[in-house]
């Protein structure tokens, strides 16, 4: 354990910006001191000599390929420059991607680059509800396939079978560490690995089925310099120093004044938390007939409605749908690509209008908009601070020169009452 370390251990490259909050956190509850900057950097990283762990969020996972694959390199050169001994390729839980990609031609592209032989490819995320079982992924008890997955508006996920979905993306085999060997007498995976290896087999979905597989992997992949996967495995990370050596990794600055949530996600895990808060909060919709008539006055109207509903105690609620018909009715219409750009636009100019508005602590649900909202702020640097929900962190970001705290949430994430509740993790 090295306590005066002048180089990151970690340098995480995600695929998107609640995907990078989310590993932000596991790192800093494994104990690495984080830091998190979004997009590709314009200019080399800054050398900040306590970092444990730097994390860069991009926003490829449903970019084109080629574009993913550029960006992807581009970050890990300023991670090497900063002298990162081993790179983490974050990716959701779920495997979220196209027929295309674009988690093979990445990950391919990075093990070449590094010159690595091999790699894992472990989304697990078990106190999550996201297992691997003889390579197919479950969300709680259901397959991927069945799980409200297969009807995301950018990335639906119809085949369970992640050898199948990784082969499809890829120009090279996919191999599997089965669970019979992780439950296998120590150093079985190690040499399963190895001989996979061997056979020229570079990409390696590892099976998981709760936290003590997470362990025996973790173990098993501490000689490769590239990991890929979700933050599940991030959490087992042995700390970088003693625990006494430790700064307290979650303590950011707070901003007190009024809260609002913007809900762009349709993921089903935000639609009971949106219908949940519709009971106690002030609330309101962006109806897509109006934003498509006429987004500016239909975002001015609201953040007007906003403005009369600020409270100090009582968070506003802005939000894109109540149901998933209307997506898909947006999307015939419009075409997927047009109708989300159109609500992240508008949720992005809320926010905006929000924060110029006096509100101080935002909660943006869903990866897309995060990071549209994130983007339209200007925000490049944002501090990892308390969980307000497991994989959900308070961040700290400055924000026409006042501390604002967001918390960017996957749509996936959080309980029913994550809306109400967020914000207890920040007294
Ligand atoms: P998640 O994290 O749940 O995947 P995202 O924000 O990443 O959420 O993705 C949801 C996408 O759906 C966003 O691009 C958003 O703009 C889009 N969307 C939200 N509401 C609507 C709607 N009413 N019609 C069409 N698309 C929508």
């Amino acid at each position: 354990m090295n306590g005066h370390r002048d180089h990151p251990v970690w340098g995480c490259i995600a695929d998107d910006l609640t995907g990078a909050t989310d590993i932000a956190a596991a790192l800093v509850a494994a104990g690495f001191r984080t830091t998190l900057t979004v997009g590709v950097p314009e200019r080399p990283l800054p050398q900040e000599p306590d970092a444990d762990a730097v994390v860069v969020a991009l926003k490829s996972r449903t970019a084109p390929r080629r574009e993913a694959v550029a960006d992807s390199l581009a970050v890990l050169h300023h991670l090497s420059a900063l002298g990162c001994e081993r790179f983490w390729f974050k990716y959701c839980s779920t495997f979220d991607s196209t027929p295309q990609g674009n988690i093979g031609p990445v990950t391919e592209a990075l093990l070449e680059a590094l010159a690595e032989q091999c790699t894992v490819l472990c989304p697990a995320y078990p106190d999550n509800g996201r297992t691997v079982y003889q390579g197919h992924l479950f969300v709680a008890d259901t397959l991927l396939s069945e799980s409200p997955m297969r009807h995301h508006p950018l990335t639906p996920m119809t085949d369970p079978d992640l050898r199948r979905v990784l082969a499809a993306q890829s120009t090279q085999p996919v191999g599997l560490l089965p669970h019979a060997v992780l439950r296998a007498p120590e150093g079985a995976a190690r040499d399963h690995l190895d001989k996979l290896t061997a056979q020229g087999i570079r990409m390696i979905i590892a099976d998981t089925t709760g936290n003590e597989d997470l362990a025996v992997i973790e173990r098993a992949t501490r000689h490769l310099r590239l990991i890929t996967g979700g933050s599940g495995l991030a959490r087992v990370l042995p700390p970088p120093r003693a625990a006494d050596a430790q700064a307290p990794a979650d303590r950011i600055e707070t901003a007190p004044g009024p809260a609002a949530i913007l809900a762009g996600s349709v993921s089903a895990a935000t639609l009971g938390q949106t219908a949940h808060a519709r009971r106690y909060l002030p609330h309101r919709k962006l109806p897509m007939a109006d934003l498509r008539a006429d987004p500016v006055s239909t975002v001015a109207k609201a953040l007007a409605w906003a403005r009369d509903h600020l409270d100090p105690s009582v968070p506003v609620l802005l939000h894109s749908a109540e149901e998933r018909m209307e997506v898909e009715q947006a999307q015939q219409s419009l075409g997927a690509t047009e109708a989300a750009a159109l609500v992240e636009r508008a949720l992005a100019d809320c926010a905006r209008g929000l924060l110029d508005a006096g509100v101080r602590r935002l909660i943006i649900a869903g990866g897309e908009t995060s990071g549209a909202v994130v983007s339209a702020l200007g925000l490049r640097n944002l501090r990892i601070g308390p969980a307000a929900a497991p994989g959900v962190p308070w961040t700290s970001a400055t924000y026409a020169g006042h501390t604002v705290n967001l918390a960017l949430k996957s749509g996936n994430f959080g309980a029913p009452d994550f809306f109400t509740t967020a914000q207890e993790a920040l007294r």
